[in-house]
């Protein structure tokens, strides 16, 4: 599952998502960490703008980023998805670098785990959210993982 995220919203570089995802988010750091620090939030993986792939919880262990969400008649996602975050925001264009590591990445989890169903968190909790957002190239994406 795909995902975008920033912090602040907007901004790239710093410390902040790595350490909302290892729970030691300072909520005096920024006045939108006071809305979510303390939030039980992870995800499997986080690439970064210059293609950096960071790992935060194993695959064959459930992350936390899905919330309410449903896929193919599936309503618990956290329960059989691997969250991957982009660091984007949903204005803005991913950086090339990010497709190429998201692409290696996703070949060597199907080498794993088979063919994965690919989707966006906008697509499992739709209304609810938006990432990774309209400027996610997905017909690139999937042509490059075949
Ligand atoms: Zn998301």
């Amino acid at each position: 599952m795909i995902h975008n995220i920033s912090l602040p919203p907007g901004e790239f570089g710093g410390p902040w998502i790595d350490d909302l995802f290892m729970g030691r988010l300072d909520p005096a750091a920024h006045p939108y960490f006071r809305e979510i620090a303390g939030l039980r939030v992870s995800a499997h993986f986080l690439i970064r703008r210059d293609g950096s792939l960071i790992q935060y919880v194993p695959t064959d262990k459930r992350a936390w980023h899905a919330g309410v969400s449903s896929w193919n008649g599936c309503e618990r996602c956290n329960d059989l998805s691997i969250g991957v975050e982009l660091e984007g925001a949903d204005d803005v264009p991913f950086a090339e670098p990010q497709y190429e590591t998201l692409a290696r990445l996703t070949r060597d989890l199907q080498a794993r785990y088979g063919i994965l169903d690919l989707a966006g968190h906008s697509d499992i909790a739709p209304g609810r959210k938006t990432d990774p957002g309209p400027w996610f190239d997905w017909a690139r994406f999937r042509a490059s993982v075949m």
